[in-house]
Parts: structure tokens; C-alpha cells; sequence
């Protein structure tokens, strides 16, 4: 038995699975490429006071699941827990507003919250996420959940509800806050220590609890949607007749918050409607405001952000194919040493022209080599003994019918290629 473990809340990706990952990761870049968003690479760990200002230090995320160190020059840094502070950040320090064809982004990469871990729930998890910066008009929120729900349905999911809200503007949001904390106050005793906390500071938030009592108190809190001023109406409004036209189907819910202090007006989510507890796939929202407090100009921007782990739940549970795991075309069974020196040669011909090849040095005899060939599941085994070596030639075997001819060594790639 190994001496170590992983750390509890993270898992190992391993062969077996890897290449589902490739496969969603792949289809994210194709719609990504459709929509023109370009990559964009931060890095994993920041100045901890950029997630504290912007994610908000009475989020759980901050407040409780941040890991959180100290370098050796006493610097407080933070693994990123999520992925548009970053972005934020680095579109402000390298000016991308002023660079042409860079205000549309995305992002993929492991993200790091102290959480207690259960299914769809990790401590260290990969995000996929777009951000689109510069702008206000709600077409570009329309944007963002059309690209999430291109994806989506990219993969085959079918189980998916998309549900919209807005959450308002600082206009709008002084006096709900103020309704919502009327409509609190009875219930303070009631309410866990942090909506407690959560009431003075951002009453919002205190929707947005997962504490079952504070649920079921907030089910029946004033809504949002009756305090949106002019602006973030029309705004809401116009976000979904884009939707319709684009043909995504919603539903308002007005008891989205996101968990995150630096939202406004749209928020909205992608819920697995089979999955349990953590069944949201994708979340975002508006952020216009993020920018400034992060010390840049006024610079609005909408994105969102999902889980690579809970995408790869739910399309286990509709069945749904997850790409193919990489196998070999070709696998070389050598005899000999001269012939293993021409085999040698010859499979990194194959490897320089595409042709993927396996080759087993520990494995001599004819025998455990065409075993091992059929165990890859190759669909060609190219045999070289003397006798070939001689003439020339490779034996050229089909693994999945038997068929068997001699090709010369010279016509080995394009008959492989043709095939
Ligand atoms: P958030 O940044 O909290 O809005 O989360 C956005 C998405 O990231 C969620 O909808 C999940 O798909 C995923 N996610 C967030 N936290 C975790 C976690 N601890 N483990 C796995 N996936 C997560």
C-alpha cells in the first residue's frame, strides 16, 4: 500500500478517465472559438486582499474556504477560488480594454475552497468560465448564456433548467435590502449565526444560505423583482427577449443571489435536474461594478463559471458518451536484434507521420508481443523478423479481421494511412 494519499477533497484523473476530460475540455474550446473568446491564463495563486475586496469577506468563500498562506517574504496569498477577480485584475493591469479583440475571455483551470467535500463537491475543482468585459448592453448577458447553453447541449445534456434573476443595481438594492431586513428581523433568534451576520452586512446573501431553517424563512422574503428600478428592469426585460429570440428557454427565479458580493442585476443558473444537493452545472452574472473596486475604471462585465466534475456527473447519469479513449494504431513486434534496431527506426517514422504506435521493449518472444498488440486494442501489428529484414518488408497484420500480407518497408506509412 502506497505511504501517501491524496488530500482529502481532491481525486487523481487518471488514464481511464483522463480523456473524458480532454473530451469536455475540447468541446468548451470548440464553443469558445465560435463565439470568439480567447483563452486567457492567470495564475493559480494571488494577492489573498484581491478575493477579500472583490469575492467579499463575509462570503463563505472568503470567510471560510480560502487557503490562505504566507510566503517566505511574508506576502498573504490565496489559491484562487474562483476565476473572475483574476481575470479582473489582469484586464485592468494589462490594459486589455485598449487591445483590440480582448474583451471577450475564458478560462479553464483548478480552483481551490476549504469546503467539506461530498459528491460534485471538492476541495480542489475545474472551472470552465467566460467573462465578457467592457460593455453593458444585455445582449452580451444574452451572449454569455447562450454560449452556456450551447455547450450544454454541445455535450448531449438534456436535463438542464436555465433560471435568470436580477439582483438589481446600488440604485434598486438600498431599499429591498431594507425590506429584506424588516422581513428578517422577526425571524433573528431563527436564523443561523452567519445570516445573522449576513443581515447587517448583505442581506441578499441570506437568501442564498443552504441552512435548511434559513430556507425555508427565506422562502417566503420579499422579492427582488418588485424593487428593480427603471433601468434594471428594462435591462431584465430586454435580457429575455434575447433569450427567446435566440430560442433558450428560461425560467425567473427570483431567489437567485450567487453566493458572490460582486453581482448585479443578472444572475442566473444551469441546475441538473436530476443531480442532488450541488446540482448547479453553471453559474454567472453581471458584474459592473468589479472593476472599480478593483481599482480600475468603470468597466462592466458579465460571465460565468462551471465545474468540469459535476458536467462529468451529470452526462454519467444521461449515459452520454464521453469521447474515446486513446489507442494505438499501430503496435510493432520485433524479433531479434537487428530487426528491433530497424523496428526502432521504423516506428518513429510512423510517429513523425501521425501514426500513433506502441512498441513494449520488456516483451521478446512472438508470442507475448501479439497478446500485448491485441490487449491495446491496435488495430494493426507491423511483425519484422529476419526475414523481413532481408527483403525488406513488414507483415502487415489486421488485428480485428486476421487478415495478413507483406508490405514493403517503404510502403508501410501510406498503406497505413489509407486504411
Ligand atoms: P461558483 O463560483 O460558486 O459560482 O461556482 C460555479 C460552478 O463551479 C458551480 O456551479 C459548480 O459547477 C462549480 N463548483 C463550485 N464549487 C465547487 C466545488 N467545491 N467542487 C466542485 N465544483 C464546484
Amino acid at each position: 500500500m502506497s505511504r501517501y494519499k491524496v488530500p482529502r477533497g481532491t481525486f487523481d484523473i487518471l488514464p481511464a478517465d483522463s480523456y473524458k476530460w480532454q473530451f469536455v475540455i475540447d468541446a468548451f474550446r470548440e464553443v469558445a472559438r465560435e463565439f470568439n473568446y480567447k483563452e486567457i491564463i492567470t495564475p493559480i495563486f494571488e494577492k489573498s486582499d484581491l478575493f477579500e475586496r472583490s469575492v467579499g469577506e463575509l462570503t463563505d468563500i472568503v470567510e471560510k474556504e480560502m487557503y490562505k498562506f504566507e510566503d517566505k517574504k511574508g506576502r498573504i496569498l490565496a489559491l484562487r477560488p474562483e476565476g473572475t477577480a483574476p481575470v479582473v485584475r489582469s484586464f485592468i493591469e494589462n490594459g486589455l480594454n485598449l487591445k483590440p479583440n480582448s474583451s471577450k475571455l475564458y478560462y479553464l483551470g483548478p480552483m481551490f475552497r476549504y469546503d467539506r467535500p461530498q459528491k460534485g463537491r471538492y476541495r480542489q475543482f475545474y472551472q470552465f468560465g467566460i467573462e465578457n468585459i467592457g460593455s453593458n448592453d444585455s445582449y452580451n448577458d444574452a451572449e454569455v448564456i447562450g454560449f452556456a447553453n450551447m455547450f450544454l447541449s454541445k455535450l448531449g445534456l438534456k436535463n438542464f433548467e436555465l433560471q435568470i434573476n436580477s439582483i438589481g443595481c446600488k440604485n434598486c438594492t438600498k431599499d429591498y435590502d431594507n425590506a429584506l431586513k424588516e422581513y428578517f428581523a422577526p425571524f433573528k433568534n431563527d436564523l443561523c449565526s452567519d445570516c445573522n451576520k449576513r443581515l447587517e452586512k448583505n442581506p441578499k446573501r441570506v437568501l442564498d444560505c443552504k441552512v435548511k431553517t434559513c430556507k425555508v424563512i427565506a422562502g417566503k422574503a420579499p422579492s427582488m423583482l418588485d424593487y428593480l428600478d427603471e433601468d434594471c428592469t428594462t435591462n431584465f426585460n430586454k435580457v429575455q427577449q434575447y433569450l427567446t429570440a435566440m430560442g433558450i428557454p428560461f425560467k425567473v427565479n427570483p431567489k437567485i443571489v450567487r453566493g458572490l458580493d460582486y453581482y448585479s442585476q443578472t444572475a442566473f443558473e444551469f441546475i441538473d435536474t436530476n443531480l442532488g444537493a450541488q446540482n448547479t452545472l453553471i453559474g454567472g452574472g453581471r458584474y459592473d461594478t468589479l472593476a472599480e473596486q478593483l481599482g480600475g475604471k468603470n468597466m462592466p462585465g458579465v460571465g460565468f463559471a462551471g465545474g468540469f466534475e459535476r458536467l462529468l456527473l451529470s452526462m454519467g447519469e444521461e449515459k452520454l458518451s464521453l469521447g474515446k479513449q486513446q489507442i494505438p494504431k499501430a503496435y510493432l513486434v520485433t524479433l531479434g536484434d537487428e530487426a528491433r534496431i530497424a523496428g526502432i527506426k521504423l516506428l518513429m517514422e510512423l510517429r513523425k507521420n501521425g501514426i500513433s504506435s506502441e512498441f513494449d521493449p520488456d516483451k521478446t518472444s512472438m508470442n507475448a508481443q501479439m497478446k500485448a498488440a491485441n490487449k491495446t486494442g491496435a488495430k494493426f501489428a507491423l511483425i519484422l523478423g529476419e526475414d523481413e529484414l532481408e527483403s525488406d518488408k513488414v507483415i502487415l497484420k489486421n488485428l480485428e479481421n486476421g487478415e495478413q500480407k507483406d508490405v514493403n518497408i517503404s510502403d508501410i506509412i501510406q498503406t497505413i494511412k489509407d486504411k
